[in-house]
């Protein structure tokens, strides 16, 4: 087989071991003689993935048993709305913050629930910094807080958990969940759309404060309200079974390395390699965040000159170094270096670039 490293944004790489195992288990999962893809979601096989999966996510995230997790589907996109269905609660507005695109499509949505007040943005800075604390305007009776962590297209990370006092804060995770221990209690609701550091595309993670569950708005459809998903074991009706099975592996794997502890020094490492090298060259590759705030996850980059773009990934295909093409509202490369891309990749990536400038520079 050929050796690639897949630099996707999503759906992205997973973990080798993880597809060879799915590989081993597809056609006849543990002596069962079937699929996990042909199983009945309420059987005792399925019903053990399931189990087991929320188990280890729970330990690998330390998440206190006040807060349920539930395993849905529609994606981060769908959490866009029911965040506000469900965590409004009778108030009038919900705070949000606006790093970039991602920011922006919940805003949007969340607007037609409700008022949305945009609290602090980086929209003035073309989404290259995220907002210092000091100078957000919250509003004290707001329903919640919204932030985006890591925004996937920007490549713009928030270093910290802000503080915002006893509003519940709710963040989409979609592409930094997974990637370094965090203190779930700090939050209200996580959403994390699986197909970037979890499993494959399909499934979606909601982790919620049992307080925030039950108080949807009325006339909301039952698959969108959080409580019918709690009280059901997120199997009021038929989950993502073999999405919900691989990313358990996923969180095995996780285990099996070390746990978050582990893969965030990986990746700390993996991304702090990847800027040094884009930092110092001259001015050849440039990545517009500031430093503080990089993503761990997602670099993006530009070259010098737009018009080698295309030798650019051309070469970089035929390396072996797979989907770098940046997001098209930015243009350039982006280089996803989630859990499964290994140091490995970050050092194919990195003697590539160099081997191109030492062409065309
Ligand atoms: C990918 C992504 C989304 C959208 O996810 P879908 O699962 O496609 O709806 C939302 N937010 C962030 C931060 C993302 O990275």
């Amino acid at each position: 087989m050929t050796k690639v490293f897949n630099f996707s944004a999503g759906p992205a790489v997973l973990p080798r071991a993880v597809l060879e195992q799915a590989r081993e288990e597809l056609v006849d999962w543990h002596g069962s003689g079937m699929s996990v893809m042909e199983m009945s979601h309420r059987g005792k096989e399925f019903m053990g993935i399931a189990e087991q999966a929320e188990r280890d996510l729970r330990a690998l995230l330390g998440i206190p048993a006040t807060y349920k997790v539930l395993f849905l589907q529609g994606g981060a996109s769908m959490q866009f709305s029911m965040v506000p269905m469900n965590l409004l609660r009778g108030k009038a507005s919900a705070d949000y913050i606006n790093t970039g695109e991602w920011s922006k499509k919940a805003i949007k949505e969340a607007a037609r629930f409700g008022r949305v007040n945009v609290a602090a943005s980086s929209e003035a800075s073309k989404f290259t910094t995220v907002p210092p604390r000091g100078e957000w305007r919250l509003d004290p009776d707001a329903a919640y807080v919204h932030y985006t962590p890591n925004e996937t297209i920007g490549g713009v990370e928030f270093p910290d958990i802000p503080d915002v006092g006893r509003v519940a804060l709710v963040a989409d995770m979609s592409s930094t969940l997974l990637s370094r221990p965090i203190d779930v209690s700090r939050f209200g609701l996580i959403y994390a759309g699986a197909q970037k550091n979890i499993g494959p595309a399909g499934l979606t993670i909601v982790i919620v404060r049992e307080d925030l569950v039950g108080q949807a708005l009325p006339g909301t459809p039952a698959m969108l309200d959080y409580r019918i998903h709690a009280d059901n074991d997120s199997m009021y009706n038929t989950p993502p079974v073999y999405a919900w099975y691989i990313a358990g592996l996923v969180f095995g794997w996780l285990k099996s390395i070390g746990g978050l502890p582990a893969i965030a020094e990986i990746n700390r490492r993996k991304a702090q390699k990847l800027y040094d090298h884009i930092d110092s060259s001259s001015g050849f590759y440039r990545n517009p965040v500031d430093r503080h705030c990089r993503s761990w996850m997602n670099v993006p980059f530009t070259l010098i000159d737009p018009a080698l773009d295309d030798a650019f990934l051309k070469g970089a295909k035929a390396a072996g170094l797979l989907q770098l093409k940046g997001h098209r509202s930015v243009g350039g490369m982006r280089a996803s270096i989630y859990n499964a891309m290994s140091e490995e990749g970050i050092d194919a990536l990195i003697s590539y670039m160099q081997e191109f400038v030492r062409e065309k520079g």
